[in-house]
């Protein structure tokens, strides 16, 4: 039993997965669930770059895929960037229909800086800081059910202490246990520069800790041949973590899956 919580297909504008492909990959792979979640970004400068995202096309091109393969558990979300600062926008798309569920991500700073791609610029303490503040901000606001990519600044680089701000990101971890928000691991970083998932190993064991349990698998997939690299290697760093299931949303609540 496998679960893929955050891939994006070709209604993102920076990826290329085709969802029959995917589909039949998935079957043949041993999945049970995928999520569909492509990018809703509602800056000026998102909609200006590529528009207002085809949600309702998106949304129609799951629905055909799911009736095509019915064995496949296919679930309607969407990774909402920004979203605590752009929901009045994104939520009048999201009205039309309401999605499975939301993943809520913060990729950039307030100064528009984009940390989710490669950048050359350093990044001082006080971005880093910054940047985990934007994710208190984004839990405390709330409105959604999983915390995509915590730490993704670290994607392209191979180290980077970030300690100063595990008193930051100890709050975000007490805001989600406290709402039922899941937090992600994303596994798209296992194939980049850092090699390891997001976040780190050691703030899991602390969100363990603190006594989180619900977390999602994402492999933020982009093109069809990162889905399921690193799957099994994913679900083996999480045990060594200590957690023993991961959740899938059901019915308007978390079910619990045990890892096998
Ligand atoms: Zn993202
Ligand atoms: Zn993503």
């Amino acid at each position: 039993m496998k679960i893929d919580y955050h891939i994006h297909t070709r209604f993102s504008s920076d990826a290329e997965i085709d969802l029959k492909e995917l589909a039949r990959k998935a079957i043949s792979n041993g999945y049970e669930s995928i999520a569909i979640t492509d990018h809703y970004d509602f800056g000026a400068e998102d909609i200006a770059n590529y528009g207002i995202p085809p949600y309702l096309k998106n949304y129609a091109a799951v629905d055909e895929i799911r009736k095509e393969f019915p064995n496949l558990d296919i679930m309607f979300g969407v990774e909402a960037g920004e979203y605590h600062r752009f929901h009045e926008w994104a939520d009048e798309v999201f009205n039309l229909r309401p999605p499975d569920f939301i993943i809520a991500s913060i990729h950039q700073l307030l100064n528009g800086r984009n940390l989710s791609v490669p950048f050359s610029k350093i990044l001082t303490p006080e971005d880093a800081k910054a940047y985990y503040q934007e994710n208190l901000n984004l839990v405390r606001f709330g409105k959604f059910h999983i915390l995509g990519h915590l730490s993704i600044f670290k994607r392209y680089l191979s180290m980077y202490d970030d300690s100063h701000c595990l008193p930051l990101i100890e709050e975000i971890f007490q805001e989600i246990i406290g709402k039922g928000i899941a937090l992600e691991i994303n596994f798209s970083a296992l194939g980049k520069t850092l090699q390891n998932v997001l976040p780190e190993p050691p703030l899991l064991h602390r969100y363990y800790e603190m006594g989180g349990r619900l977390i999602t698998l994402g492999s933020d997939s982009h093109t069809i041949n990162q889905f399921d690299t690193n799957y099994n290697k994913t679900v083996e760093i999480v045990r060594d973590c200590g957690f023993t299931s991961l959740f899938v949303w059901k019915n308007g609540q978390w079910e619990e899956k045990a890892f096998m």
